[in-house]
């Protein structure tokens, strides 16, 4: 095809697709910012995560949300917290999340048989918060921890008790840990299970550990957890490569004061096509896969498509970022492969790095 730019050695596909991605109001990343790392990061979809100032469980909430994200080049979907008065089912919203939202056991129990549904899906942050611990046990730091096994317990526990108050269908948010990867191999023989992992844990482990960039729930794992994942994304236990992109400004460098997240959008092809090595893969669990999960089709169309170039490499800086996230533990680390353009409802948006601005439609011939 066509394309303003020299597309030799270049690689097309359907534009990436997240299910996990942040914004901050208030000061923080907004709708204008996360939209441009969005489109440097070859994204056409975000999926946005309820945990907001204040979260999204309320009516009035989310039609704020709905308004600041309607009629942009990027598409916004939604997941909202259980724990409020929202259904799941509304305008964008594609399920319910825990994701960001401190839960116990009886709480999920009530809410659950509360809002059974019969076809929404429940996006579940995985962890038992009645056990404190800012960073698995094993990790080279003197500060609270708690077991590995945390994540692995809580996905049973949200899994079988939707199973037994009606929920249909579950994704599994950022997994971590070796357990819980055997946990999740048992649960998708008995049930509609999916699972996804960021690139933060696909790439580093706890030993790895610098500064407070790397603070991130769930916490890096062990380097065998990290094996473990690489491992079942290649043999498709893990469905889905997300970004959890999760934008502060500047982090305080005090371990225990610092917020968790690392921001990930406009780097997460590169850090993905770095660990596996396998363009066909990673693209098929940046699109089809995601695509799947919200029960969407994707066909390939020439009016929405990201080019990559997968042989150049380059060096991660935060300072080059559009998202106003300046905390990544991937600054200063060396990538493979990267996003070169983006097409979207026919109009080039985004070509190296820079948005392209909105073109009148050209007449023909
Ligand atoms: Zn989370």
């Amino acid at each position: 095809m066509e394309t303003p730019f020299p597309s030799d050695g270049l690689v097309a596909t359907h534009p990436f697709v997240d299910l996990h991605a942040h914004v901050r109001l208030n000061g923080g990343e907004d709708y204008d910012s996360l939209e441009r790392a969005a489109l440097v990061g070859g994204f056409s979809t975000l999926t946005l995560q309820p945990n907001t100032k204040p979260p999204i469980e309320t009516h009035e909430v989310l039609e704020r949300h709905l308004s600041l994200s309607r009629g942009r080049r990027v598409e916004f979907l939604y997941t909202v917290s259980p724990f409020g008065e929202l259904e799941g089912e509304e305008e964008r919203v594609v399920g319910f999340s825990t994701d960001g939202i401190e839960y116990d056991y009886p709480r999920l129990v009530e809410t659950m048989k509360k809002k059974k549904k019969k076809d929404v899906l429940w996006f579940d942050h995985s962890q038992c918060y009645e056990l404190d611990g800012i960073f698995y046990e094993g990790t080279p730091l003197p500060f609270p921890k708690r077991p590995r096994s945390n994540e692995a317990i809580a996905v049973l526990r949200t899994v079988f008790t939707g199973l037994e108050y009606g929920f249909p269908r579950f994704h599994v948010q950022h997994v971590t840990t070796a357990f819980s990867l055997d946990v999740i191999s048992f649960l998708k023989g008995i049930a509609r299970v999916s699972c996804e992992v960021t690139p933060h844990h696909l790439f580093f482990c706890y030993e790895d550990i610098k500064n407070s960039n790397f603070k991130v729930n769930p916490p890096l794992g062990s380097s065998e957890d990290r094996k473990a994942l690489v491992e079942a994304v290649r043999r498709g236990l893990i469905d889905v490569l997300a970004s959890d992109h999760a934008p502060h400004s500047e982090k305080p460098q005090d371990f225990e004061k610092a917020p968790y997240g690392s921001s990930s959008l406009e780097i997460a092809f590169s850090v993905y096509y770095t660990i596996l090595g396998d363009l066909e893969l990673v693209f098929e669990k940046m699109t089809k896969a995601p695509l799947e999960v919200l029960g969407r089709g994707g066909t390939l169309s020439p009016d929405n498509l990201v080019f990559v170039d997968p042989k150049v490499e380059y060096v991660v800086d935060v300072k080059k970022f559009k998202s106003k996230g300046r905390n990544s533990m991937f600054d200063g680390v060396k990538l493979k492969g990267r996003v070169v353009a983006l097409k979207l409802h026919g109009e080039w948006v985004m070509l190296d790095g820079e948005i392209l601005p909105h073109q009148e439609r050209r007449l023909q011939g």
